[in-house]
């Protein structure tokens, strides 16, 4: 079973820079997927409001669980969960 999770991101002030966008910018609500099992250094694939996808080197899927654990308990409404089995 593999839980994955849609989660909508604080605006986050990284040590290069705030995330953002690399096509428009957006730096609020940005989306990340979560693949909760996958804590790895590889980019995380991001999204942002217009529909624009990339992986951002800055957002490593790990750091997308550690945020997704801090999230999930105090933000419930931040997530969008799907499990595949
Ligand atoms: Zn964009």
């Amino acid at each position: 079973m593999t839980v994955f999770a849609r989660l909508i991101l604080p605006t986050l002030d990284l040590e290069a820079g705030p995330l953002a966008c690399p096509i428009c910018k957006q730096v609020d609500g940005l989306v990340v997927s979560v693949d909760v099992e996958d804590r790895s250094e590889t980019p995380a694939f991001m999204s942002c409001d217009t529909g624009h996808r990339w992986a951002d080197a800055q957002m490593t899927r790990g750091l997308a669980v550690e945020i997704f654990e801090l999230m999930k308990d105090k933000y419930p409404e931040t997530l969008e969960l799907s499990v595949i089995e």
